[in-house]
């Protein structure tokens, strides 16, 4: 058995896709290594170590997946190459297939990471690969510095929804959770490190509870107590688990952000009822304008998918209405893509790419405008901005408490909170300037 000290000296890339909890994740291997003497390598140099934490929401995603293992193999020849995260996990056999591919780590490994890349640097062969539909039941810890600024805390993983089009619970298996006591002792740490900043981040966050029987309002009570943690802000949650409670104890909390991202997937009843979500469009309208009775500056991100099976042209029509009349700041829109076996593919009627594409452009024109409208609101007001990505001399990005993504010119230091007045656009960025 090789032990973590044979990696000492080593040097490693890492590479992510996907989603939050996937960099997270990323962060959390890198720090593992670290402390096992495996430094990150420098420019151009060939690394003894290449991590791929992948994703498979969708056909694309796979593809990206693939290819970027395909450049890693031919920039770090001979490098102990190791496939983590969603791809991997689903299809293992065929990412192990894959020319250059040392090591396919299955959920339930990341436990003992560092130990499995030990062994698979020193040149032992890899254990056999984990088949698909294994079941992941570990939840594994995370919490893991982001940028200079933000910390990315993972609550929670996996998921029992099922929605018809997804395979996230196949490849990340059943809802768990972190204990309240072990993440507020992560997001101690965490602001002991100078953490300002912290995203939960997990699967289906409102799920929480599973593993503990304990309730996300009681986490969220618990954090907000976090001395030195001065924002929060909840990654993403089903509108069906966000309850009017945790919309008013954010609405009075010390430090949870006004910020909400909440996904939708469709404005059209009878589509939600084919995707088997657990709300529909009234629910759905209810819990947003809460949010902006509670919190009228709030940003509320929503995400879409367009071109689902069995979105017929009136559906969209319909599904298109409803998102329209919705008080939200900003659309995340993704075509739909075949997975297989998800039951959706038991949906007959298929949506022809040219419509996916028109569908598209249509919803991301839309969340131009409101991007536009909840940005052009707050033009002369002032909002505090932490300060981060100093870039050049004197200039900062940032994020308001209510998301406005900012440029500031002036005096000031990265990770510091500066009150700031909004005084125009920056139309090249997307972004306010801030003075
Ligand atoms: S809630 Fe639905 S879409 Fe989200 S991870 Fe679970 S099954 Fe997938």
């Amino acid at each position: 058995m090789n032990t973590p000290s044979s990696l000492q000296g080593k040097c490693a890339v890492y590479f992510t896709l996907g989603c939050k909890l996937n960099f997270a994740e990323t962060s959390t291997i890198a720090r593992q290594l670290a402390e096992a003497g495996v430094r990150k390598a420098r420019t151009g140099e060939v690394a003894d170590i290449c991590v791929i934490n992948t994703c498979s929401v969708t056909e694309v995603a796979d593809h990206k997946c693939r290819q970027a293992i395909h450049k890693l193999v031919r920039q770090h020849p001979g490098a102990c190459l190791v496939v983590t995260g969603c791809y991997a996990q689903l299809k293992p056999e065929e990412v192990a297939a894959i020319p250059g591919v040392s090591l396919v780590l299955s959920q339930n490994e990341k436990g003992v990471i560092v130990e499995k890349i030990s062994e698979a640097a020193a040149g032992s062969p890899p254990e056999p690969v984990q088949l698909a539909g294994g079941e992941s039941s570990v939840f594994v810890p995370s919490c893991s510095c982001g940028d200079r600024t933000r910390y990315f805390l993972k609550v929670q993983d996996g998921c029992n929804y099922f929605c018809t089009y997804c395979t996230i619970p196949f490849a990340r298996g059943r809802s768990r959770n972190g204990s309240i006591a072990s993440l507020v002792a992560q997001a101690k740490q965490a602001a002991a490190e100078g953490g300002r900043e912290i995203v939960l981040t997990g699967v289906n966050i409102g799920d929480f509870g599973r593993t503990t029987g304990e309730s996300f309002l009681d986490l969220l009570r618990a954090l907000d107590e976090v001395d030195g943690i001065e924002r929060y802000r909840i990654s993403s949650i089903e509108p069906n688990l966000l309850t009017d409670e945790v919309i008013a104890f954010c609405a009075q909390s010390r430090a949870f952000m006004p910020h909400f991202h909440i996904p939708l997937q469709s404005g059209s009843d009878e589509v939600l009822r084919l995707m088997h979500r657990r709300y529909d469009t009234a629910l759905f309208y209810n819990k947003v304008s809460r949010v902006r009775a509670y919190m009228p500056d709030a940003f509320i991100g929503v995400d879409v998918i367009v071109g689902t099976r069995g979105e017929t042209a009136e559906l969209y029509d319909e599904a298109e209405r409803f998102i329209e009349s919705l008080p939200v700041s900003q659309l995340h829109v993704f075509s739909y893509s075949e997975r297989p076996g998800t039951a959706a593919l038991r949906i007959p009627h298929i949506v022809r790419p040219e419509e996916k594409h028109e569908r598209s452009q249509r919803l991301l024109a839309i969340s131009d405008r409101k991007l536009y409208a909840f940005y052009e609101q707050f033009i002369g007001t002032t909002r505090p901005v932490l300060l981060e990505h100093s870039r050049a001399k004197d200039l900062y990005n940032g994020f308001t408490d209510n998301y406005i993504k900012v440029e500031y010119r002036g005096t000031g230091s990265d990770n510091t909170i500066l009150p700031l007045r909004l005084t125009g656009w920056n139309e090249k960025k997307n972004a306010l300037i801030a003075e």
